[in-house]
């Protein structure tokens, strides 16, 4: 028997199948539509999302050649915050999916918070007020699309984050469901109680009649219909994608954090049974319940991870590939005295500094493209460096080692870096599918394919731990001079009027 996870990302769906050691059997991959209506809007087409998971389920069980009969159970993992509203006795979507991305709706969120809401949201969701999450893209929708409204106060409409979307399909619109993990980043949910939340309800015009039913992260939900290619096969885990990372890194004990190097960066620390409220501009969030326990994390983010590296080879083009970028970044002993701080986009967590922009100091005549390819590369260390010392202050929690994955992640150059900044290990595991690993975790322990969280533990295995090795007065001279180049990105397009 094998567990199937679908792993519904922003550009792609995959599907994966893993066996009882967790280790890989099959994987497909489709790439999705991205459309974008207007400047600052990204929507998905729901039907799209649903007929690519579908389809990969499908072709990673004949890559296998396995039947339905074969799989135990059914794990999703998926894109977060994404909103999607359809018609509960059609279960057609009344609009496009509004993806995280989206910004249509941050003038709403600015008067929300000039009206003084920001208290109240963050001490009952744990969350910042921003366009991202999903509250202000349900009401966008019920506001937008004629009748929505009257449809959804009179029941007729169903509101899903994809992960909800994926079960009612999956489960031909038995199930309306959702998890704890996706619940908190709805900015509808007080994250204490472990419930929808009237007053959050009213502040942003959502009629409780949308919602789906809140269940756990790993519990049997319901059965795949006939007629699909998973037929029968129970759905028994769910969590949004980071979360599902940090449970596929195996972070089960406060302080245990892992750091996905994708396009940004995602950074998550496990803080144990209490929702500690940020004061560094972090998130708090559900990282998922098993059983009657339920886990949170901090979450913070970094907006230009390995899109720096992206930038090097294609606005500069020093390189063809991205990997090529550590032969260049070792062609030279050091930065050279060379700062890049890829605020491209702004500064995310713990900056907050929508006017930043990139950077380059400390160039001289000597400088050449390799001070730059390894200033870029570790300008994304420097930034999750700076992130975790914002958690750390939150949490009040010592970080013991960093756990990594994401593309990115493969770079040693970049990961032995990171070690020397953080002054902790870097550890990158063998299976670095972590989210999707997570999600067939949850989904597989709830039907007693693994016996218990201590037996899947067990099977988390280290590719490579890289140890610190420079001084730490060595590390915090080059913190200092990143701290100095990072003063000099802020406020840049505000300044220059
Ligand atoms: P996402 O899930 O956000 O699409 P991935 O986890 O697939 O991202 O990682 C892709 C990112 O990693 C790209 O931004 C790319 O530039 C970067 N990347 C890939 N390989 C390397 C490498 N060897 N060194 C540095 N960056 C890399």
């Amino acid at each position: 028997m094998y567990i199937l996870a679908l792993d519904q990302g922003t550009t792609s769906s995959r599907a994966i199948v893993f066996d009882r050691d967790g280790a890989i059997r099959a994987v497909a991959q489709k790439e999705f539509t991205q459309i974008f209506p207007q400047a600052g809007w990204v929507e998905h087409d729901p039907q799209e999302i649903w007929a690519s998971q579908i389809g990969v389920a499908s072709e990673a069980l004949g890559r296998a050649r396995l039947a339905p009969g074969d799989i135990a159970a059914i794990g999703i993992t998926n894109q977060r915050e994404t909103t999607i509203v359809w018609d509960r006795r059609t279960g057609e979507p009344i609009h496009n999916a509004i993806v995280w991305q989206d910004r249509r709706t941050a003038d709403f969120c600015e008067r929300l918070k000039a009206a003084g809401a920001t208290d109240v949201v963050q001490s009952k969701t744990g969350l910042l007020i921003d366009a991202y999450f999903s509250a202000s893209k349900i009401r966008w929708i019920l506001d937008n699309v004629p009748g929505a409204r009257a449809r959804a106060d009179a029941g007729k409409l169903a509101f899903g984050t994809v992960d909800t979307w994926l079960m009612w399909k999956l489960t031909s619109g038995r199930q309306h469901v959702t998890d704890v993990s996706n619940a908190s980043r709805t900015m509808l949910f007080d994250i204490h109680t472990c419930d929808w939340d009237a007053e959050l309800l009213r502040l942003f015009g959502v009629p409780a009649s949308v919602l789906p039913e809140v269940r756990s992260s790993s519990e049997a939900y319901g059965k795949a219909s006939d007629a699909l290619a998973v037929q029968g096969v129970p759905i028994a885990g769910i969590a949004g994608d980071q979360q599902a990372a940090l449970f596929g890194q195996m972070c089960r004990t406060p302080g245990m954090s892992k750091n996905t190097y994708g396009t940004g960066c995602f950074l998550l620390q496990n803080i144990g049974n209490t929702p500690t409220r940020s004061r560094q501009k972090l998130v708090t969030t559900v990282a998922w319940k098993i059983g009657n326990r339920t886990d949170y994390a901090l979450e913070g983010s970094v907006f230009i991870g390995g899109a720096v590296v992206q930038w090097i080879r294609d606005g500069l083009g020093f390189v063809r590939t991205a990997p090529e970028i550590e032969a260049l970044a070792a062609s030279v002993a050091d930065n050279g005295g060379v700062y890049l701080v890829p605020a491209f986009a702004g500064l995310g967590a713990p900056h907050w500094d929508p006017y930043a922009r990139g950077t380059i100091v400390g160039i001289t005549r000597g400088t050449t493209s390799g001070h730059l390819a390894r200033a870029a590369l570790e300008s994304i260390a420097y930034q999750v460096t700076d992130l975790l010392d914002a958690m750390q202050a939150d949490s009040g929690i010592a970080l013991t080692e960093l756990r990594v994955d994401g593309g990115a992640a493969t770079n040693d150059t970049l990961m032995q870096f990171q070690a020397d900044l953080l002054g902790v290990p870097v550890v990158r595991p063998a299976v670095t599918e972590t989210t999707a690993l997570g999600a067939a975790y949850l989904a597989g322990l709830a039907v007693g394919y693994w016996p218990s969280l201590d037996a899947i533990t067990g099977q988390w295995q280290v590719d490579r731990r890289f140890e610190p090795q420079m001084t730490r007065s060595a590390a915090a001279a080059l913190r200092e001079r990143w701290a100095a180049a990072l003063q000099r990105s802020k406020a840049w397009e505000s300044a220059a009027g």
